[in-house]
């Protein structure tokens, strides 16, 4: 904050206390239908699964109508997830958006969009059970979309060190390998993330972002329905838990699994597949 706080206006209560809005409030898009989600998910079978070593990160590949999880084994730890679209890597996870219209911190029921022009569901959050935590005493949530992802880039800026084990770089490295690319030549498509069991807030002094142990443990999930033909990469944090630190080899570290099922998709019945936005994008250019 800065030292050179201005006069307060005489009528700075009165401002204050302007009624808030909520910008985009709940229900007014008309949510997914859990019902369906739900019977499709009991009738799913697994038929991939790929474990993430601690402080590095892979991609993986899910179609359309099937579901996917982030399962937590071993030990706590936070998974830093990336979504694109797989047949236009252009269109990606929009992390801002998906905080805008939903909340600081998503769970079952809550979508994860893609970037405009599409401005579409990616997937679905089908299950979560991490569910129970909701906010606790500190303001804090699971799942955040309020992060970024940890990086070299900002850690050379704040400790004058190099760190080539970040989120953003196993990320990298991740779509690259997929890609059969280099890292530098694909890092521009690795995105804002979902923070993956992560446990954190703003505190409400000063509203910096901060971070404390996660409460997931070995057998906890979240579960995504791929609204699209999905290419994914999930990065364990070499934060760990995501407790004290992060950005070097300090934290105890554990794998990741991504699990991938099958459902039986004739219970899908005829799932609204989410199409790109139709709006016209002249942007009153005309034409
Ligand atoms: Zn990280």
């Amino acid at each position: 904050m800065s030292p050179n706080i201005p006069p307060t206006p005489a009528d700075a209560a009165q401002r204050r206390a302007a009624r808030p809005t909520i910008i985009y409030p709940a229900g007014i898009m008309g949510g997914p239908d859990m019902a369906v989600l739900e019977a499709a998910r009991q009738s799913m079978a697994k038929v991939d699964e790929i474990i993430v070593p601690p402080r590095d990160g892979r991609a993986f590949r899910v179609a359309h109508g099937q579901f996917f999880r982030i399962v937590s084994i071993e030990g706590p730890q936070v998974g830093d997830l990336n979504l694109w679209n797989a047949d236009d890597l252009s269109e990606r996870f929009f992390s801002g958006k998906t905080r805008a219209l939903h909340a600081t911190h998503v769970g079952a029921g809550d979508r994860l969009w893609s970037t405009m022009p599409a401005l579409r569901p990616m997937a679905t959050i089908s299950h979560d059970t991490l569910g129970w935590y909701g906010f606790d005493a500190d303001g804090a949530g699971i799942h955040d979309v309020i992060g970024t992802r940890c990086d070299p880039y900002t850690n050379l800026l704040l400790n004058g060190t190099s760190y080539d084990f970040c989120c953003h770089s196993n990320l990298s490295r991740a779509l690259a390998a997929e890609l059969r690319a280099q890292p530098r030549a694909v890092e521009h498509h690795v995105h804002d993330v979902l923070n993956v069991f992560m446990c954190t807030g703003y505190t409400k002094d000063t509203h910096q972002y901060f971070m404390k142990a996660s409460p997931v443990r070995p057998g906890d999930f979240i579960e995504f329905f791929a609204e699209m033909n999905l290419l994914g990469a999930l990065s364990a944090c070499p934060g760990g838990d995501c407790s004290t630190t992060h950005s070097s080899d300090v934290a105890k570290c554990y794998p990741l699994k991504v699990e991938i099922f099958e459902p039986d998709r004739s219970l899908l019945g005829n799932w609204p597949w989410p199409a790109p936005s139709a709006y016209h994008r002249r942007h009153g250019a005309g034409g």
